[in-house]
């Protein structure tokens, strides 16, 4: 699950990780008071006004309506509310958002940590995730901050230091200051990283989160190091055990067909093509969606309604599905398995007539326990749904309806 910036910032405040401080609004007046408040608890008298959404890439992305970019700087008091307002309600397109971008519901208002002093302030990249194939979790650093992690990668790959901690040992101070070391600093900033560096990990532990990245981490000029930006990706699994976690989940940043989906209890990603499908299994799942694409037709969805198809969820896949305007047709792949046929296709027979007015053709495709009778209620239901046993056939009547 992702969260907000300004949530993470929070979380990780907890943590006694530094952060840039700063207070969320969702109006320009709320944006003019939460920097007054600002003003009196940092004397900063420079602010950023940063776009809220579930995306990266906000300061070089732009605000459709007003051509202003996700993250800008205000100097002066008065200068928020009118920068604010350029955001607030617009949609901001970044290279991770897709051509159609994201509407901003709320700014963050915060300190500019930027300001020149002794030394100039240097921005790196850290993060935090777990190494499936190591089997423990990674911290990532890289002098190259505020840029896209992905191009240095590729570029220069000898610019990311990777740091692998022992599960059974935990984060060791040595392995910390080997960071901080690698990243060039000295003195107080050093100091500083390998405390934040520990925060961190404490509060990646912490929340069960599958990753943390801080791009950029801030050496300011007063070397203080403070995280500027904030991505916390908590572990969907581990979500029952943080209640409190759970409830910053912004739907609105979320597709809502696949909201829907969950609440249902069906695993369904929203594809682009013609074809609905609905099947019980992953594995099934998949290779429906090959046979669509082999039958000439692209799967509009992945949708696996589990072991157990009953009319409910039958029914709630339908609904789901048809949604989607660019479904010509249905696919419904069931193997009889725990699961009987027949049941399936009453409950199909069920969920076809509550939702009333289908005009786009069905296929059923039954197999495995009582097809025969699955394909016998179908039939005579008199509806527009055609049944298949045989997969091959199914196939061949997709491509002659699409
Ligand atoms: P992202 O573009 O979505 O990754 O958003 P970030 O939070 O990383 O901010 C983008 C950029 O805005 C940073 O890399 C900085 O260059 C700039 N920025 C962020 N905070 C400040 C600030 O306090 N002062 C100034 N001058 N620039 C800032
Ligand atoms: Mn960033």
């Amino acid at each position: 699950m992702n969260i907000h910036e300004y949530q993470s910032k929070e979380i990780l405040k907890g943590y006694g990780v530094t952060i840039q401080e700063g207070i969320v609004a969702d109006t320009p007046e709320a944006a003019a008071a939460a920097a007054k408040e600002l003003n009196a608890k940092t004397g900063t008298e420079w602010y950023v006004v940063k776009a809220q959404i579930h995306a990266g890439g906000r300061g070089k992305g732009t605000v459709n309506e007003t051509g202003s970019h996700g993250v800008v700087l205000a100097k002066s008091l008065d200068e928020v509310p009118a920068k604010a307002k350029d955001i607030l309600n617009g949609t901001l397109v970044t290279h991770q958002t897709g051509p159609e971008g994201k509407t901003v519901n709320k700014v963050l208002i915060a300190q500019d940590v930027y300001y020149p002093g002794e030394s100039d302030p240097k921005e790196f990249y850290l993060s935090i995730l777990l190494d499936r194939a190591k089997g423990c979790n990674v911290i990532m650093a890289s002098t190259e901050g505020g840029m896209d992690i992905e191009t240095v990668a590729e570029n220069t790959p000898e610019k990311i230091i990777k740091e692998w901690i022992d599960p059974a040992v935990g984060l060791q101070g040595f392995q910390a200051r080997k960071v901080a070391f690698a990243l060039g600093l000295e003195g107080e900033a050093f100091k500083g990283m390998v405390k934040f560096i520990f925060s961190l990990y404490k509060a990646y532990l912490g929340t069960d989160s599958s990753m943390f990245e801080i791009n950029p981490v801030l050496k300011t000029s007063d070397n203080k190091i403070l995280a500027v930006d904030a991505k916390v990706d908590l572990d969907d699994n581990a979500l029952f055990r943080h209640k409190d976690l759970a409830e910053l989940r912004d739907l609105s940043e979320e597709d809502p067909a696949e909201v829907e989906a969950a609440q249902s209890g069906l695993n369904y990603v929203k594809l682009d093509g013609n074809v609905g499908c609905m099947v019980n299994g992953a594995g099934l799942a998949m290779a429906t969606m090959d046979i669509i694409k082999l039958s000439g037709g692209e799967p509009a969805n992945f949708l696996d309604v589990g072991g157990s198809a009953n009319a409910q969820t039958v029914e709630a896949g339908f609904r789901i599905i048809m949604k989607d305007p660019n479904v010509k047709a249905i696919l419904i792949n069931i193997f009889g398995g725990i699961v009987r046929c027949d049941r399936v296709a009453n409950g199909v027979v069920e969920a076809y007539k509550n939702i009333g007015e289908i005009n786009i053709p069905i296929i059923v495709r039954l197999q495995g326990t009582n097809a025969e009778e699955g394909a016998k209620i179908i039939e005579e239901s008199g509806l527009k749904v055609y049944s298949a046993i045989v997969l091959k056939d199914a196939a061949a009547k997709v491509k002659e309806l699409i």
